[in-house]
């Protein structure tokens, strides 16, 4: 998907509405229109970039230095006892809009949420060998 389609990209030109709640040089927050729970926000960097890797520290920094007021104001808002940052990168993450997006969910005991967080184990040595893998991968 290029910029001229995305729908993102279109609730920056304005073509598109959407709620907006916090805005800056470099970052819109607005309403989820599919909420997981009232008060649910995706906060953008107003360039398009589909996912996180594509973009340089500082314009991961320029969004994701909003998070902790955004959060905050989340929880006052709705009344939340705490949020989950989500943060998906390809469609097999469950991305569906491919312009990167930080997901703010607020949360409450009774919500019913959660995820399938299938915990499994490493076979005997396979953890140090993935290290391995990961520390070369740092170094590419
Ligand atoms: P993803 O699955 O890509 O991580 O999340 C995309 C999110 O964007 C979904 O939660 C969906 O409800 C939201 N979304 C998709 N289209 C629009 C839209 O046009 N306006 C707003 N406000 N949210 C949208
Ligand atoms: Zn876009």
């Amino acid at each position: 998907m290029s910029e001229s389609t995305c729908v993102f990209c279109k609730i920056i030109a304005g073509e598109i509405p959407a709620l907006k709640v916090f805005e800056d040089d470099s970052t819109l927050a607005f309403v989820d229109i599919g909420p997981l729970a009232e008060g649910h926000l995706l906060v953008i960097p107003k360039e398009h970039y589909e996912v996180l890797q594509e973009m340089s520290p500082e314009a991961v920094a320029a969004v994701t230095r909003h998070l902790p007021r955004l959060g905050r104001a989340v929880m006052d808002a709705v009344s939340a006892e705490g949020y989950n940052v989500l943060q998906n990168n390809g469609r097999v993450s469950g991305q569906e809009v491919p312009h990167v997006h930080f997901h703010i969910i607020p949360r409450i005991a009774s919500d019913g949420l959660g995820y399938r967080w299938n915990a499994s184990k490493y076979e005997d040595g396979r953890d140090k060998e993935i290290q391995q893998r990961l520390i070369r991968a740092l170094q590419a």
